[in-house]
């Protein structure tokens, strides 16, 4: 009875039921020229295997991770050596990541039920973010409100939260994303940290403080809470969201596939198994509908910011075409001080340019519709790391994390504070 009660207070129920990844490693391929760029497509698209890519092979000399599973270890090893593909092992152990993260977080969880403060270095529950961003908003009444814009599929609230220092529904503002990829824990954390910034700098920081003069700041932490319970309770890995494919027995639309921008093209997939599958009609996730509707009723946003992991890239329209943006020259002046303001900390190297043509081709994405729909001022980062870790990125990386990224998000909300149109 008692190594039962000990054993129950150790491990929650939540990861109980989680899949294992016991022997599973990741691979880093590496594909230079065209010829084994197709096979490796090939790979993707047949899913021998049971291969789980972290990215999507591109002609941009980019190495493509991978998890396989024990089982193909060396099935994948003799089929990549017979092609000719290189690769080498980048996570050796994939389980022992996972415990590592369970425990911190399990450990953290503890400590916060017990009384301490939201600890911004761990990663948290959906209900803990929601948690806080609720208190936030009790502490600060007249400047921070949690509004509901909708629901999931599974029909969790989507939580925003808004920092207005001004009167009137439709000042300019700005839209920061985050957690659109379930699985790019990074990018929520970040979230999350830097609602609380924006909180406790105001009034001391003077770029803050004017930026806020002037427009209001409306912050989605979790885009995709179904999907982000998942990676907690069944797949650690899980991307996109949970919506209910007819026909298919697959789970799921790729939610920055499934936006109203070149929907369908290039870089996205029609069949539900994939990972970029786009979703039977653009907005037909009600997550993705819901931040449309939200940005399209209010009708003053200057600026959209779609924070992912992983790769260290700061990229600006157009994802569904090699062809230039007509603002491509400012965007990418703007990208490169915000890159080098974020190197500044600790000197974390970002790559900037284009979406289509820094990592690959990719319609229906979130940046490309907002800056369709006249965001002129539209971007998306994949924050740390390079892939060392990937996905998982330790808990004791997020606040350096989220402290280089702050520091470009403020130029690029300067820019826009000091370039309205
Ligand atoms: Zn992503």
């Amino acid at each position: 009875m008692r190594w039962i009660l000990v054993f129950g207070a150790l491990i929650g129920p939540s990861i109980c039921s989680r899949e294992k990844f016991f022997g599973d490693q990741v691979f880093r391929i590496n594909v230079r020229n065209e010829d084994k760029i197709d096979k490796l497509t090939r790979l993707v698209n047949s899913n021998n295997f049971m291969l789980n890519f972290w990215n999507t092979p591109s002609t941009f000399g980019h190495p493509v991770d991978v998890l396989v599973p024990s089982v193909s270890l060396l099935p994948l090893k003799s089929f990549l050596k017979s092609q000719g593909i290189e690769y080498s092992v980048m996570i050796e152990d994939l389980q022992s990541l996972l415990d590592d993260e369970d425990d911190e977080m399990q450990h953290n969880e503890r400590k916060e039920r017990s009384g301490d403060n939201f600890n911004y270095g761990a990663y948290h529950s959906l209900s803990a973010i929601y948690r806080e961003m609720a208190s936030m908003a009790a502490d600060f009444p007249d400047f921070v409100s949690r509004l509901k814009i909708g629901h999931s599929f599974e029909n969790r609230p989507l939580y925003v939260l808004k920092f207005s220092t001004g009167a009137g529904e439709r000042r300019p503002a700005i839209w920061l994303n985050a957690g659109i990829h379930s699985r790019e824990w990074i990018s929520q954390a970040t979230g999350i940290w830097t609602a609380r910034k924006i909180v406790s700098d105001y009034k001391k920081d003077t770029a803050v403080t004017s930026i806020l003069e002037k427009m209001d700041i409306f912050l989605l932490p979790v885009a995709n809470p179904d999907g982000y319970v998942y990676t907690q309770t069944k797949n650690r890995f899980w991307r996109k969201t949970r919506s209910r494919n007819p026909g298919s027995n697959c789970i799921g639309a790729d939610p920055n596939r499934n936006w109203n921008a070149s929907f369908a093209g290039e870089g996205s997939s029609d069949n539900p198994c994939s990972e970029v599958y786009h979703g039977p009609h653009a907005n037909s996730e009600v997550e993705v509908k819901s931040v449309v509707n939200f940005i399209q009723e209010h009708g003053n946003f200057k600026c959209f910011i779609d924070l992912h992991s992983y790769s260290q890239l700061l990229m600006y329209p157009y994802g569904y075409t090699v062809s230039k943006a007509p603002d491509a020259e400012e965007l990418d002046e703007v990208a490169r001080r915000a890159a080098k303001a974020l190197a500044s900390l600790s000197g974390t190297q970002y790559q900037v340019g284009p979406i289509c043509t820094t990592v690959y081709p990719a319609s229906g994405s979130s940046t490309d519709w907002a800056y369709d729909n006249g965001i002129k001022y539209a971007f998306a980062f994949e924050l740390r790391d390079t892939g060392r870790y990937g996905f998982l990125l330790p808990a004791n990386q997020i606040i350096s994390t989220a402290e280089e990224t702050w520091l470009g998000l403020k130029v690029i909300m300067e820019h826009v504070r000091n370039h309205l149109y």
